[in-house]
């Protein structure tokens, strides 16, 4: 079984830093990413919010100018999937496909996904108008009319979010009532900019090239309509990528590993950076700062350890 000071599992902006000052403070380290080098930026056409790009840049060139970094380092990659991890007193057991490693220090970076609807139009029209993430693209739908689909906190938190920057929204949600906090609702059903459709699901995603509109069934009278947006938010949950993680390690009621400021979960040597870790700002900066706060902390205990 080989045997590493660290292994980083997960290749996207938080696992590359973490890789990143892990290899520049000399550690052997093993580098296991189940697709390929990038995670989420990969599926994103043009990030507009990271420092250093004025004029936005293309997910794979970040990424390729991220990967580009570790090129000069020796380290052990594995194109495989994590399975599980078995934890021990001092070093800690990693699961691959078919084989197993040792590492005194474990970071995991396997970020998290967005919850689809799974209707037509979605995929063909997703960063061309449909979007999951307020943050990153509500800038593009400046003064325009958009949609956003959910009934909990995010929904609602992201809407009134976006209702400074847009027209007008239309929030769907399928049920009489949403379930999310009172406060969200008070603010959302008081602001003048969001229009509120219950009992009602979205059915297409309509649009050429770019999203135009989008078919709704309301579910009380079965009736179909349309309403024409250049912006539609599905906000209907984020899923962390944690099948392969032991019980041991704390997560929150979601499912996203707890850590401290530092990064540290409740197991020693065993830290979390990026989208997995139970937190409220999922971006690119945050990640890669995540990364790096990991890195620094398994050094430090590994130094303690020694
Ligand atoms: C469409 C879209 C647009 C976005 N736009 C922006 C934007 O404009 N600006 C911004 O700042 N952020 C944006 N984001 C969010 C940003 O991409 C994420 O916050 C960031 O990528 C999180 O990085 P991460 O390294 O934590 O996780 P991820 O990027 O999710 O990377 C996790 C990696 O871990 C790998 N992995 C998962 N499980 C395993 C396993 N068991 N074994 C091995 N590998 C595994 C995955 O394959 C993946 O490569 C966007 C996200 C999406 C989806």
């Amino acid at each position: 079984m080989k045997k590493y000071q660290s292994v980083v599992v997960g290749g996207g902006p938080a696992g590359i830093t973490a890789a990143l000052y892990l290899l520049r403070g000399g550690l052997n380290i093993a580098w296991v990413e189940k697709l390929a080098p990038g995670g989420q930026v990969l599926l994103t056409e043009t990030i507009d919010n990271y420092p250093g790009f004025p004029q936005g840049v293309k997910g794979f060139e970040l990424i390729d100018r991220f990967a580009a970094h570790l090129e000069e380092f020796n380290y052990d990659k594995y194109m495989d999937e994590v399975q599980n991890i078995q934890i021990g007193e001092r070093e800690h057991r990693i699961k691959l496909s078919e084989d197993w490693m040792q590492a005194d220090t474990a970071i995991i970076c396997t970020g998290a996904s967005w919850k689809k609807l799974g209707i037509p139009g979605e995929n063909r029209l997703n960063g061309r108008g449909v979007s999951y993430c307020a943050l990153c693209d509500g800038n593009f739908f400046r003064d325009q009319e958009i949609a956003c689909i959910g009934g909990g906190d995010t929904a609602l938190e992201e809407s009134l979010y976006l209702a400074k920057l847009v027209k007008k929204i239309y929030l769907i949600h399928r049920r009489e009532a949403f379930r999310a906090s009172k406060i969200y609702q008070d603010k959302v059903i008081a602001n003048p900019k969001i229009e509120i459709i219950y009992n009602t699901i979205p059915k297409e995603f309509v649009g050429e090239q770019d999203l135009e509109s989008l078919t709704l069934v309301n579910l009380k009278t079965n009736k179909t309509f349309s309403l024409k947006v250049s912006g539609a938010f599905v906000f209907i949950g984020l899923k962390p990528e944690n099948l392969f993680l032991p019980e041991e390690i704390k997560t929150d009621e979601y499912g996203f590993i707890i850590t401290d400021i530092e990064m540290r979960t409740n197991i020693k040597g065993i830290f979390a950076a990026g989208d997995i870790r139970s937190k409220v700002c999922r971006q690119i900066c945050t990640a890669v700062g995540d990364g790096a706060t990991a890195a620094q902390n398994a050094q430090i205990y590994l130094e303690q350890i020694s």
